[in-house]
């Protein structure tokens, strides 16, 4: 099912012809109106007409979250704010804010890329949606509801209340298909099976688009299973939006993104060399079509790499594999680089861990993680209990090559925050 076939299914060279025509007007755009990069484009004495071919994007300026941050509230502004009518911002986990704008054509085209991502994952108008994200400065919120209202689904604007709440209107109103935090679908499970529910046979769920931070092929699978639905990846940045960035579409085999709208670059972070499909790097993304706020080579410290087949569903649009995790948050532990997720993806394979999970590093490099366990799990056998520690740290340390200190807590122990999970407490820093 296609939302708009037309541009989901154009040629290559057809896609990458409108690219660099789209580009080049970008570059006229804010060559005219934004000052900082009038100047950045000055420096390299760059035109816009210099940028022929796709190769030759290279040869512009990044910008960078600093940059974003230097020139908050509106430095980048490239219509008259009289015409801006919407601004969000980002959540703000790795620091200060940053303010994006959106004209009235951007609000409409965030919808219609939210439009095409559902649809690709098959929700039709006859699906009740239940967007359990925040609403507010956060995009997940605003600029999923009204994409999926574009598709003609029932939106409920659940926000993130309480699972007590969330439960009820899934229960009364049949909701079919969620959006929703990867580690609130684990927590959320939790609660459910405290009230004695069972997911599969009480609720009407079938599908769930989860996104707003890094998870793994492993929390998705349990996603599935215990809510018996088909998880989607779905991945965005409040710089490009918000959601609707990339998503899967129904084959669930990395996520497809909108290269009509963003020009997609992997790029290797430390010598900045552009990198082949297929290779892991960071994710540089520069707007084609945004009016209020257009940005040029964004840096997104996100790390991941581009799926070199096409895919069978015949759209021509790339896609991105599941993310190894934000830049930001790789440890550097005893001179060895560890991601979340990788820890994240031995814990997950556990049937006996439960929801929830923290890394602490501390000390000279010390590394502990608190895993909780499921309830059936804390069964009280000492000897259960140690032998699953050991076979968790020996999993581990084949993963990380570094051997963990590992608590083994029962569920519910770990604190939960509301909004994107904290999977990491870096004391050295402190
Ligand atoms: P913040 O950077 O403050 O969290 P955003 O709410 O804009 O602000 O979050 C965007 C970031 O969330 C992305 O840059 C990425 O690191 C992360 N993210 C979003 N979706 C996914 C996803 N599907 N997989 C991995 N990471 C994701
Ligand atoms: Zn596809």
């Amino acid at each position: 099912m296609f939302w708009d076939q037309a541009s989901e299914t154009l040629a290559r060279p057809t896609l990458e012809h409108l690219q660099i025509k789209l580009l080049q007007e970008t570059l006229h755009r804010v060559r005219e109106r934004v000052p900082f990069y009038r100047q950045r484009l000055a420096e390299l004495n760059l035109q816009p007409a210099d940028i022929r071919t796709l190769a030759e994007v290279r040869r512009l300026p990044f910008t960078t979250s600093d940059d974003l941050r230097a020139i908050y509230p509106d430095g980048l502004l490239a219509v008259d704010r009289a015409e801006a009518v919407r601004l969000h911002t980002s959540s703000g986990t790795t620091g200060k804010p940053k303010a994006i704008f959106f004209s009235r054509a951007d609000v409409d085209n965030a919808a219609e890329l939210i439009a095409r991502s559902l649809v690709s994952a098959g929700i039709t108008a006859a699906d009740v949606f239940q967007n359990m994200m925040s609403y507010g400065l956060f995009t997940g919120g605003l600029v999923m509801h009204y994409g999926a209202e574009k598709v003609g689904c029932l939106v409920i604007p659940a926000g993130p209340g309480t699972s007590e709440r969330q439960l009820m209107l899934m229960q009364d109103f049949r909701t079919t298909a969620v959006h929703i935090l990867p580690s609130y679908a684990l927590y959320f499970a939790s609660y459910l099976e405290q009230k004695g529910l069972r997911p599969r046979q009480d609720l009407t769920v079938r599908k769930a688009f989860v996104g707003a931070e890094p998870h793994t092929e492993e929390t998705r699978r349990r996603i599935e299973q215990i809510f018996g639905c088909d998880v989607y990846n779905s991945y965005g940045l409040t710089e490009m939006n918000g959601p609707g960035v990339a998503c899967e579409c129904e084959y669930k085999a990395g996520m497809h993104l909108w290269e009509d709208n963003f020009l997609l670059e992997i790029i290797n972070p430390v010598t900045n060399e552009p990198l082949p499909d297929g290779q892991t790097g960071e994710l540089v993304l520069t707007t084609l079509r945004r009016e209020a706020m257009p940005i040029l080579r964004y840096r997104t410290r996100d790390i991941t790499s581009v799926v070199p087949e096409p895919c069978r569903c015949g759209r021509t649009h790339r896609r991105l594999a599941r993310f190894v995790g934000r830049a930001d948050d790789m440890l550097i532990i005893r001179g060895v680089n560890i991601f979340p997720q990788q820890v994240e993806r031995v814990l997950m394979s556990f049937p006996q861990v439960g929801r929830n999970y923290l890394i602490i590093v501390e000390g000279l490099d010390d590394l502990t993680i608190k895993v909780e366990l499921t309830p059936a799990a804390f069964d009280g056998q000492l000897e259960h209990l140690e032998a699953l520690q050991q076979q968790i740290i020996e999993k581990l340390r084949a993963e990380i090559w570094i051997r963990p200190k590992v608590d083994l807590v029962p569920a519910g122990s770990l604190p939960v925050g509301e909004g994107k999970a904290k999977r990491v407490v870096d004391k050295r820093s402190l």
